[in-house]
């Protein structure tokens, strides 16, 4: 069964380069995990508050944005599609050990790849950084 998320990702404008909303369909799996690139949402609006850009997408290029949460650690992609994503792996990632504590994440932390955990204070200092670019 497909289902149908609606979800919001935060991009960065094609027009002014500063931050904007990708409002992404279905199908797909839950948004916000690493399970994520294997299994994209399409990208089906882009809007941008700042230089007021609204960009419809196709099925041609739903693929045509950049998030904006989106830095290298030891040559892998960290990124987070949106700030309340960021929030969630910066908290996780600040736990003195590493374990989830509940079966809702258990299902997300599984699906962090193995160098994201093994550098886990390296990870939160980047993840952090993103954060504080934003502002
Ligand atoms: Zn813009």
């Amino acid at each position: 069964m497909e289902i149908d998320y609606k979800v919001i990702y935060a991009v960065k404008c094609p027009k002014c380069r500063k931050k904007a909303d990708a409002v992404m369909g279905g199908p797909g799996v839950p948004a916000g995990t690493y399970r994520e690139p294997v299994h994209k949402l399409r990208a089906k609006l882009i809007q941008c508050n700042n230089c007021g850009l609204i960009k419809q997408l196709s099925d041609e290029n739903w693929n045509d944005y950049e998030l904006w949460y989106k830095t290298k650690l030891k040559g892998h992609s960290l990124w987070a599609v949106n700030e309340e994503v960021l929030d969630y792996m910066i908290e996780w990632f600040s736990q003195k050990i590493l374990k989830p504590y509940d079966e809702f994440e258990r299902s997300v932390v599984e699906t962090y790849p193995k160098w994201m955990i093994t550098n886990k204070d390296k990870t939160l200092k980047k993840l952090i950084k993103l954060k504080q670019n934003i502002t």
